[in-house]
């Protein structure tokens, strides 16, 4: 299998026949940070519109989509770290005539569903969503209903999923897996009798619409001219919120589970602060998802924060977020695009506070700028555990081999040696790392409602026989 999706959705329906698409591509312009790499929208009657690169891009199309119109529509923008970085894997996916689909997620047991695909319809599937939309359409024929075709599918299904769907009668459909492993918000646009939802609550926010609720795990949204039609397509089981969101994926400006990302992000920095009393003239936040836990961390400590490190936004890649970065190259450029400021760092204990440290690229060449730029020390703190296991659930993690922790520690069991050789490999003098019981209680949330497999390499939440064997494969 090529592609794996990640990614962030959109879709809406207007009851007042209102042209939906500019706001889609409001949604899709506050997801960026969930894919950069493509995007594209549906609208009913029309040919997908597909683009490489940023949906901030669109006004240079802005004549084009002028003409694409609807009044229901869905869209996508795309991460993929394995996928082709190409046109044609970018979304949303016709299937047939009957609808298209768009994805955020990791279907592991797609090769099953693109073998039924191409014995049943002759369809090539190159990608898990488009795998998922051919075993979708055969349900769709034979159920004759969406609600209990995606019931029936649901039963097939290994991994994570967001899905948004256009049907061909124009109605949209938003569905959160079983263990609501990525997030899903409903909202309301109240002047053009609108409904949206969307990956996250700042895409909401910037359709103008007010929001609703999140869509619940294993629930099913239809958005249409009437307005709203909710199933549950599966029976309640403990959630598997990715606790990964709440330390880099989301943006800061969502609210998640009820939950508010900045806060949460302040509140891991609060932690770090109350458990490691780091001797320190400056605490310095990575750009730019570590801000808020750096906010929180010189809150706590009393030691007072100042932009150490900037990005440089005019540069083309200045703006994009490594972790999501395709390829190695792609993320070393971006990584050079962070410029230390001598003035705030020169002569200062510094410490960093990072979101998380995946395959400690981006750390080490922080590090050695800092230390370039006359830092009299550098001690680095992060807000996510140590990250040893890959996830088979949205986030591409690819192989043990790529991560830090795993690659210095293996499964040492105690943090604070894992962290002396982390510290060691990426040049700092201290290194500390959050746990899962602070990870926890930063969000507030139960601490058994999210996952932390990629942490803890128990992927007993993923009861699916069938992801269980692929593991096996890959661990
Ligand atoms: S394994 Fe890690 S990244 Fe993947 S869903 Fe679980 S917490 Fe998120």
């Amino acid at each position: 299998m090529d592609a794996k999706e990640k990614c962030g959705i959109v879709a809406a329906s207007s009851a007042d026949d209102v042209d939906v698409v500019p706001k889609v591509v409001q949604g899709l312009e506050a997801l960026q940070h969930r894919g950069q790499e493509s995007w594209g929208i549906a609208a009913p009657g029309k040919q997908i519109l597909k683009r490489m690169g940023l949906v901030t891009d669109w006004a240079s199309q802005a004549a084009e989509l002028a003409h694409y119109c609807g009044s229901s529509g869905i869209g996508h923008v795309r991460y993929s770290t394995k996928g082709r970085s190409v046109l044609d894997n970018a979304q949303p996916i016709q299937i047939e005539s009957e609808f298209s689909i768009a994805h955020n997620g990791t279907i592991a047991n797609a090769e099953a569903l693109a073998a039924k695909a191409s014995e049943e319809f002759g369809a090539s599937c190159d990608s898990d969503t488009r795998a998922t939309g051919y075993r979708l359409l055969h349900h769709l024929r034979e159920a004759g209903d969406m609600f209990k075709a995606f019931e029936r599918l649901s039963s097939e299904l290994s991994g994570a999923y967001c899905f948004a769907i256009l049907a061909a009668d124009g109605s949209a459909y938003a569905i959160r897996d079983p263990r609501g492993y990525r997030p899903l918000a409903l909202g309301y646009i109240e002047e053009a009798r609108t409904y949206a939802a969307a990956s996250e609550s700042c895409a909401l926010e910037a359709m103008g619409a007010a929001f609703v609720r999140d869509i619940e795990p294993g629930e099913i949204v239809m958005l249409n001219k009437k307005g709203i039609e909710s199933r549950r397509f599966s029976p309640k089981v403990e959630p598997a919120f990715c606790s990964f969101e709440f330390t880099y994926f989301a943006h800061p400006s969502s609210r998640i589970n009820g939950v508010s990302v900045y806060e949460a992000r302040k509140n891991f920095g609060r932690i770090l602060a109350k458990r490691f009393r780091i001797e320190a003239d400056v605490v310095v936040p990575v750009p730019d998802s570590a801000r808020p836990a750096a906010l929180g961390y010189a809150l706590e400590s009393g030691i007072p924060m100042d932009e150490g490190l900037m990005k440089d936004r005019y540069k083309r890649k200045g703006s994009i977020r490594s972790f999501i970065e395709p390829d190695q190259g792609g993320r070393e450029e971006v990584v050079k695009k962070i410029i230390p400021v001598r003035d705030v760092i020169k002569g200062k204990r510094v410490v960093v506070i990072d979101d998380s440290l995946v395959r400690g690229t981006s750390s080490k060449s922080i590090v050695d700028s800092l230390k370039k730029a006359g830092a009299a020390s550098v001690k680095m703190a992060v807000t996510f555990p140590p990250i040893r296991h890959p996830c088979y659930m949205g986030i591409d993690f690819p192989t043990k081999e790529e991560l830090l922790a795993h690659k210095v520690a293996g499964n040492e069991p105690d943090l604070a040696k894992t962290a002396e050789l982390v510290a060691k490999e990426i040049g700092v003098e201290e290194f500390y790392y959050n746990d899962i019981e602070g990870l926890a209680a930063a969000t507030g949330l139960p601490k058994d409602s999210m996952c932390y497999a990629c942490v803890t390499g128990d992927y007993s939440k993923v009861s699916e026989p069938r992801v269980r064997s692929e593991r096996s494969v890959e661990a």
